[in-house]
């Protein structure tokens, strides 16, 4: 809140508009006596903060590398009836390693976290 800075005339002492330019319109007087409104700034806030906390979780499937996960999964045992002994088990094995690998890079999990704070 600001008070408007009031003006009086030197000479007849009649209020005038402060922000007309003088001379006084009453008697013609140049100076002028300005006395300026104290302005009170009371800061009133109320502060209310909310935080809004959005979790998203999107799963994204690699679709080439499933099928070949589950090529292998599937065809592998099929091999494995071919194969006998030593040759089957490092078939086995190498069968097993790939599909694990792929299948972790097959699906791919996308976290998204959003934060939203709200001052009011
Ligand atoms: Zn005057």
């Amino acid at each position: 809140m600001s008070e408007p800075t009031t003006a009086v005339c030197q000479t007849c002492g009649n209020s005038v508009d402060p922000n007309a330019p003088p001379p006084c319109p009453k008697c013609g007087g140049m100076g002028r006596h300005y006395s300026a409104g104290i302005s009170v700034s009371v800061p009133c806030s109320t502060s209310v903060t909310a935080t809004h906390e959005h979790r998203e979780e999107t799963k994204q499937n690699n679709r080439s590398l499933l099928i070949v996960v589950w090529g292998l999964t599937i065809g592998m045992p099929i091999v494995g009836m071919f194969l006998a002994g030593p040759v089957g088990a490092v078939v086995g094995v190498v069968a097993s390693v790939m599909t694990n690998v792929l299948g972790s890079r097959a699906t791919k999990t996308i976290r998204t976290i959003e934060r939203n704070t709200v001052h009011s």
